[in-house]
C-alpha cells in the first residue's frame, strides 16, 4: 500500500474520530505562526498583518462543519478550505485586499496558507485533499503525529506563550486585530521603563499613574492637577 515513512496517499478510512476540541486546539497554531509571518515584515500594517494571520486560519473554515455534526466533519474537514483553488482565492484576496506592498502580501498571505497545509500534512494525521473537488485523493506525512499528540499540545501552548510574548518582541499580539487599544496598553505596561503620559508627555510609572477614558495613561501630577482645579477636560476624575 504505502511505506511507513514519507508524502503518501491517504484513505479517508484513515480519519480517525477527533472530538471537536482537538480541532480548535490546532487553530493557535496556525494563527501563532501566520502572526509571526506577518510580523517579520515591520512595514506592514494591521490590515496586512490581520489579512496574513487569516490567510494562516482560513483553511479551517471547512472545520466549521463540526457545527453540522460529526458525520459532515468528516466529509468536509480538510477539503474545501485545504486546497490549491483555496490557494487562488487567497491570492486574488490578498491582492485586492493588500493595498501597499500588494506583491509581498501576496507572497507572505500564500506562505501563511501553505504553512496551513504543511502543518496538517505533518501534524494533524487526516488526509488532506489537496486538489479537491476535482479528486477527492487525499495525502499526509507518514508516521503522521495526530491532533491530540502530546506534541501538538505542548505547540498550542507554545503558541499561546509566543503570541503572548510578543507583547515584548514586537510590541503587539493579535489582540490588536480585536480592541487595538487594549493591545497597545498592555504592550506599554510590559515596557515600564519608556511609559509616558498621555496628558503631558512625561515619563511616567503605572503605580503612581492610572489608565484613563479610552485606554490612555495619566501621571500622578495630571491626576492631581485636575482633581485640585477641578479643570478636566480628558476624563481623569
Ligand atoms: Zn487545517
Ligand atoms: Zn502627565
Amino acid at each position: 500500500m504505502r511505506g511507513r515513512y514519507g508524502f503518501a496517499r491517504a484513505n479517508m478510512l484513515d480519519r480517525p474520530d477527533l472530538p471537536c476540541h482537538s480541532m480548535v486546539m490546532h487553530l493557535e497554531t496556525h494563527l501563532a505562526i501566520g502572526w509571526a509571518l506577518g510580523n517579520v515584515f515591520p512595514r506592514f500594517s494591521r490590515r496586512q498583518r490581520l489579512l496574513v494571520s487569516l490567510a494562516a486560519l482560513l483553511p479551517d473554515a471547512d472545520g466549521l462543519s463540526y457545527l453540522a455534526g460529526a458525520t459532515a466533519y468528516g466529509n468536509w474537514h480538510h477539503t474545501v478550505g485545504h486546497n490549491v483553488f483555496a490557494s487562488g482565492a487567497v491570492l486574488l484576496l490578498a491582492g485586492l485586499l493588500a493595498g501597499r506592498h500588494r506583491m509581498l502580501v501576496i507572497l507572505v498571505t500564500q506562505l501563511a496558507f501553505w504553512s496551513h497545509l504543511a502543518g496538517d500534512c505533518f501534524m494533524s494525521g487526516w488526509p488532506v485533499e489537496f486538489l479537491w473537488p476535482v479528486s477527492r485523493q487525499g495525502w499526509m506525512f507518514r508516521p503522521a503525529i495526530r491532533l491530540d499528540h502530546p506534541a501538538n499540545i505542548a505547540l498550542a501552548y507554545a503558541s499561546w506563550a509566543f503570541m503572548a510574548g510578543s507583547w515584548w518582541i514586537w510590541r503587539r499580539t493579535p489582540l490588536e486585530f480585536i480592541w487595538p487599544k487594549l493591545d497597545a496598553l498592555v504592550s506599554r505596561a510590559v515596557h515600564p521603563s519608556t511609559l509616558t503620559c498621555d496628558i503631558c508627555g512625561g515619563p511616567m510609572s503605572l503605580k503612581r499613574g492610572r489608565v484613563i477614558k479610552g485606554m490612555r495613561l495619566a501621571c500622578a501630577e495630571c491626576i492631581t492637577a485636575a482633581v485640585t482645579t477641578g479643570r478636566d477636560q480628558n476624563g481623569i476624575v
